[in-house]
């Protein structure tokens, strides 16, 4: 498992630095997300103390019990915890207590409670509003209308940073679909980063397992990778 999970994180990274190339953009602005949901603490202590930094969690409960568990244990240090699932009002202050980074904002209540829930020692709170990108219906994240005028609102909050947006899009078949919604996305991030001329507003997180190339090549700054690094969940 050790072999497998470094193996993985070298594979991931090498996919991350051809796409890097080919897209000629600078290395140094693409960030790999160890998306880390249902896996065991210990195997993220084993790829933190493979290279990788920053992690995300989907689940609150899960999230907190294994930032907590590993740094009781303190065999890692200097982790990025980033939440990027639903999160409820009465969640909040777990999530401003325990992570780093937010990537699912949809609400103005829900920053302002982590803004006013932020403990003063940690710093401020990286935020990202989630972005409905393709209209999927079921799915949350705001309109692309509603977004500039959500970013406008949280950017001035005083215990967070606005950081930029996130998107999830259904999956399609095919380079140019996902082209298609990524290069949309793009467009939307320079939009808002224009209207808010805020140095901050750096970060368009995008791009999974079955899409970093992709992701990369429409201008993506933050991968979230699972499945390629810890293997299929259950
Ligand atoms: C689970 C998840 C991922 C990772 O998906 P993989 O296909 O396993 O790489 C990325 N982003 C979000 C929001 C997720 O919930």
């Amino acid at each position: 498992m050790n072999e497998l999970l470094e193996l993985n994180l070298k594979a991931v990274q090498a996919t991350i630095a051809r796409s890097v190339l080919l897209a000629k953009r600078d290395p140094t602005q693409v960030t790999l997300l160890a998306v880390s949901k249902t896996v065991a603490a210990e195997n993220i202590e084993k790829m933190a103390k493979f290279g990788q930094t920053n992690f995300a969690e989907n689940y609150v409960q899960e999230g907190v019990e294994k930032i907590k568990e590993i740094k009781e244990r303190g065999s890692v240090s200097g982790l990025i915890w980033h939440f990027i699932g639903p999160l409820q009002s009465n969640k909040t202050k777990l999530v401003a207590e325990n992570f780093d980074w937010v990537q699912t904002i949809d609400r103005l209540k829900i920053a302002q409670r982590l803004s006013e829930q932020r403990p003063s020692n940690l710093g401020p709170l990286q935020l990202c509003i989630q972005i409905n990108i393709d209209g999927g219906l079921t799915k949350s994240g705001v309109s692309t209308e509603e977004a500039l005028i959500l970013a406008k609102e949280i950017v001035n909050l005083p215990q967070t940073v606005l950081r930029g947006i996130m998107t999830i899009p259904d999956p399609v078949q095919g380079v140019e679909q996902q082209m298609h919604v990524h290069k949309k996305a793009k467009m939307i991030f320079e939009s808002i980063k224009y209207e808010l001329n805020s140095k901050d507003f750096d970060t368009l997180s995008m791009g999974m397992s079955a899409d970093i190339e992709t992701a990369i090549a429409a201008g993506s700054t933050m991968v979230r990778v699972g499945t390629a690094l810890f293997g299929a969940r259950k």
